[in-house]
């Protein structure tokens, strides 16, 4: 859950402070059913997982809120505050929290990697059959491949994979012959 590095640079910014309850300010104890730590919905809406929603309290502070008029003051000023910390703190943990809610969203590191499996794949089946692959023709290939099953494809950054496969310690070389450049499986491999 990406959730708790969110709550914990917000609320606990210093790394020696005790987590407490954010109504009665009391540390956590995990063993006692009512003193365990539970996540708090701000605004009552148990499906508003949104990170300015959500803190951390007791247990039982949580089930005391809904007749503690304290608590629920101290809830209106806590939304107010951690709005406001997410608009002066636009990085990564507001953008981690938001890829929670949008997770058919894919990021570059899900792409890259996706992308990568699809050259791999592409290599080891096509070699599999031929003993050598016209380069410039893998490119495209393989960055077909990557549209079709991803969505996204860039001839520039399949060639970067397959200079990253082909080169000395590689499992794949690149070679020319004939005024063509080659790629096949490296001898030995
Ligand atoms: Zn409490």
């Amino acid at each position: 859950m990406k959730l708790n590095p969110y709550i914990v640079a917000r609320d606990y910014p210093n790394e020696e402070e005790e987590q407490v309850c954010c109504y009665c300010e009391q540390r956590f104890i995990s063993t006692d059913p009512r003193w365990k730590r539970t996540y708090e919905h701000l605004d009552c809406n148990h499906e508003n997982n949104s990170g300015w929603n959500i803190a951390y309290a007791h247990f039982k502070c949580n089930q005391d809120k809904k007749t503690n008029v304290d608590y629920q003051f101290i809830a209106h000023d806590l939304i107010k505050k951690n709005k406001e910390w997410d608009e002066n703190n636009d990085f990564e943990f507001t953008r981690e929290r938001n890829k929670i809610f949008n997770t058919d969203e894919p990021t570059e590191i899900d792409l890259n990697v996706a992308h990568r499996k699809i050259t791999e794949e592409f290599l080891a089946e096509k070699l599999s059959v031929d003993e050598k692959l016209d380069f410039i023709d893998t490119i495209n290939c393989i960055t077909l491949r990557c549209e079709n099953q991803t969505g996204h494809g860039s001839k520039q950054s399949v060639r970067n994979y397959l200079d990253v496969l082909s080169c000395s310690e590689g499992k794949y070389r690149k070679f020319k012959e004939g005024g063509k450049t080659w790629i096949s499986k490296r001898l030995g491999q």
